[in-house]
């Protein structure tokens, strides 16, 4: 069986991508440039502390030599932005095959969506070393199992870096839609910002996060960025999707494809959305929702 190195930047993909890991592999390996080690979900957390004044991304030398060392010949990496530049790095060294965009792995073969979420390709890499990049959700993060065991690695500066220049903190995200299990999604639907108080009694009812499609984040300015779903904002798998309001266009509903179920709410019975849910109330949502959260 495969051995797996696993570049993660954030605790929660680190759970998901050892758990995955582990189906496929008899051996697992966690690397971690710039954020606090995870312990027990790996048989060991490579960590690497990258000094102030350096980027993660130029960890990628650390990172080269810990998958060396790991023996790995299969590499799952987080598809957040410093885990991509990392595993890019990484491929580009070995002369291995990646491919992205995973949102499921059956052996060495990968599921993975195109042209927006239309279709679903099925490939394996044609490498002896084989690196996937996975959509968060992908698997179960409760399912990692690992020691504590934490092997520090030193950050090795490459001749040309990155010279930060400066950084500034942003207020933290106001939504984890990629860790929730159950999602409510608002869409134009909703004709007044207090209608949203009808989604987020459901959410607050089932234990859901909210989030939106992209016109009630950058049209109106009703949820912030990192709360809407689709192509262009935030891929997520959580076990349930309520679409509210939202019509069902292609680039939305590649957000919510991986959704175990879909559960939609419009007033128009012939809206697309209907064909891509597993339950659709057909009415007004400020009708529907109201008796739907007090039947749950
Ligand atoms: C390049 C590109 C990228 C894009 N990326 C994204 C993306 O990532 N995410 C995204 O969401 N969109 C994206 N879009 C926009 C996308 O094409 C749609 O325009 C958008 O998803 C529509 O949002 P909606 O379903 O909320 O609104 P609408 O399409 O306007 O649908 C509103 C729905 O609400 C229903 N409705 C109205 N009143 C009620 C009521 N009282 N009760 C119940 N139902 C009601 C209507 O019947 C209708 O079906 C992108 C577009 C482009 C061109």
């Amino acid at each position: 069986m495969a051995k797996a190195f696993v570049i993660a930047e954030t605790e929660n993909g680190a759970r998901e991508l050892c758990a995955g890991a582990r189906s496929i592999a008899d051996g697992v390996v966690l690397c971690i440039a710039g954020a606090p080690a995870v312990t027990g979900v790996a048989d060991s957390c490579v960590h690497i502390d990258v000094p102030a004044g350096n980027v993660v991304d130029d960890a990628y030398a650390s990172v080269i030599k810990a998958f060396d060392a790991s023996g790995a010949d299969v590499v799952l990496a987080e598809q957040t932005l410093h885990a991509l530049s990392l595993v890019g790095r990484l491929a580009a060294a070995k002369g291995a095959a990646a491919i992205a965009g995973v949102t499921e792995l059956d052996g060495d073969v990968a599921s993975s969506m195109y042209f927006g979420g239309t279709g679903v390709r099925t490939a394996k890499p044609a490498t002896d070393v084989k690196i996937y990049t996975v959509v968060a959700g992908t698997f179960d993060a409760a399912a990692a199992t690992g020691t504590d065991a934490v092997e520090e690695v030193a950050f090795e500066a490459p001749a040309a870096a990155v010279v930060k220049t400066g950084s500034e903190a942003l207020p933290p995200a106001s939504v984890d839609l990629a860790g929730a299990d159950a999602v409510v999604a608002c869409g134009r639907g909703f004709q007044a910002e207090e209608d949203l108080q009808f989604a987020r009694d459901l959410a607050a009812k089932i234990g859901a996060e909210v989030g939106c499609s992209r016109p009630l984040s950058e049209g109106v300015t009703w949820f912030p960025r990192e709360a809407y779903v689709g192509v262009s904002g935030q891929m997520i798998s959580p076990k349930i999707y309520f679409a509210i309001g939202v019509s069902g266009q292609m680039q939305h509903m590649v957000g919510c494809a991986g959704a175990g179920t879909v559960v939609a709410i419009n007033k128009d019975k012939n809206a697309p959305v209907f064909k891509q849910c597993d339950y659709g109330f057909v009415g007004d949502l400020k009708m529907v929702l109201p008796e739907l959260t007090a039947a749950l």
